[in-house]
C-alpha cells in the first residue's frame, strides 16, 4: 500500500511535521519556476479524492504515537485539489488535538467549498508571489483557466472568513518581485488580506527553472520591511542542523550520494523515504555545502563533495 503519510519531518515553522500527501506528484494548479519539486507533470484544477479517505485516516492514525507538533497537508502537489479535504481535517480532528495545518498555493481558495474545507484547519498558510497578473503568469505559471484577480479575491475572503490562523507566504525572486515597486504592491494585497504573519522566501534551493534567482539575505531583509511588523524572512540561507531521528536520515541520504549521484526520487526509492522528505534533507545538506545540484539530460542531481571541495 501506497504511504501517504511522512515524517515527521523537521519543519522550520511547524516543529516536527507529520507530512500528509494527497495529491499525486507534481499534479498541481501551478507550474512555479522557483518550485523545489521540479515542473508539474499534470496541471489541473479538477478536485478529486486523489487517494482513498480512509486509507490516509488510517495511516494518520497509525502515525500519531510519533508525536508530531503539527499535521500538514501539503504534499508533492496542491492539497486543495484533494476534493474529500474538509471531511479529511474533520476526521483528523476527531482523533487527536494536534493542529492541523494547511500548505497551499491559494489559487482555489474563491471556490467556497474550498474555503469551507481548509476552514477546519487550525492554520492555513497560503501563498501570493505576484502583484500582477504578468507577474503571476510568468512566476506561477498557472493553469490557463486560472484569473489573477480571482485569485487574490479568494485569499481575501479567507482572511475575512477563517477561524484560525493564516500565516501568508511571499516567495520573492530577484530581478522579477525582488524590487521596491513590486513589493509595495504585493504589500498592499497583503494589507488587504490581513493576515496574522507574513513569511518571505526565496529560492536558496534549486528551483525549477534555472532562470529563478534567490534574494540575498540582506535585501530579503530591508524588503520585509514593507510588510510591517509581523513579517518575518523564513529563507533557509544556511541549512539547519537537526538532531537525533532527522540527523540519521539525513547521513543515509549522504552516504548514499557518497557512493553515487541521485536524484531526489532515486533517493526515495534506494531508501524507502517519501520525496517530501527526502527535499528536507537535500536542502539542508546542500544548504551547508556537503552535496552539490547538477543538471545532467534535464534532471537535477545531487553528489557529495570531497572535504577537500568544500573548503574551497
Ligand atoms: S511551488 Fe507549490 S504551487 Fe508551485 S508548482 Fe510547486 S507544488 Fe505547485
Amino acid at each position: 500500500m501506497a504511504s501517504h503519510v511522512f515524517g515527521p519531518v523537521p519543519s522550520r515553522r511547524l516543529g516536527r511535521s507529520l507530512g500528509v500527501d494527497l495529491i499525486p506528484f507534481k499534479t498541481c494548479t501551478y507550474d512555479c519556476i522557483y518550485c523545489q519539486l521540479g515542473r508539474t507533470t499534470q496541471k489541473t484544477l479538477d478536485r478529486e479524492e486523489w487517494v482513498p479517505l480512509d486509507e490516509v485516516l488510517g495511516e494518520v492514525q497509525a502515525s500519531l504515537s510519533s508525536r508530531p507538533d503539527y499535521i500538514t497537508l501539503s504534499g508533492s502537489g496542491e492539497p486543495t485539489l484533494y476534493s474529500r479535504l474538509g471531511e479529511l481535517i474533520a476526521g483528523i480532528k476527531r482523533m487527536t488535538e494536534v493542529p492541523v495545518a494547511v500548505l497551499t498555493n491559494g489559487s482555489l481558495l474563491s471556490d467556497p467549498e474550498v474555503r469551507a474545507g481548509v476552514a477546519e484547519a487550525d492554520l492555513v498558510i497560503p501563498s501570493l508571489d505576484a502583484g500582477d497578473a504578468r507577474i503571476f503568469r510568468h512566476v506561477n505559471r498557472p493553469h490557463e483557466d486560472l484569473d489573477f484577480d480571482t485569485m487574490i479575491e479568494g485569499l481575501v475572503a479567507l482572511g475575512r472568513e477563517h477561524p484560525g490562523s493564516i500565516w501568508l507566504e511571499v516567495f520573492l525572486l530577484a530581478g522579477v518581485t525582488a524590487i521596491s515597486a513590486e513589493v509595495e504592491t504585493i504589500a498592499g494585497i497583503v494589507r488587504r488580506i490581513g493576515p496574522e504573519r507574513v513569511q518571505l522566501n526565496t529560492a536558496t534551493r534549486p528551483p525549477a527553472e534555472s532562470f529563478a534567482f534567490p534574494v540575498p539575505q540582506d535585501q530579503m531583509e530591508r524588503l520585509a520591511v514593507a510588510f510591517g511588523d509581523h513579517a518575518e524572512v523564513i529563507a533557509d540561507y544556511r541549512g539547519t542542523h537537526q538532531q537525533g531521528e532527522f540527523a540519521a536520515h539525513r547521513e543515509d541520504v549522504l552516504e548514499l550520494l557518497r557512493r553515487r549521484p541521485c536524484t531526489v526520487g532515486d533517493i526515495s526509492e534506494g531508501l524507502g523515504l517519501h520525496r517530501n522528505e527526502v527535499v528536507k534533507y537535500v536542502e539542508e545538506l546542500t544548504g551547508e555545502g556537503t552535496i552539490v545540484a547538477e543538471d545532467s539530460g534535464g534532471k537535477v542531481y545531487y553528489k557529495a563533495l570531497a572535504s577537500a571541495e568544500r573548503s574551497r
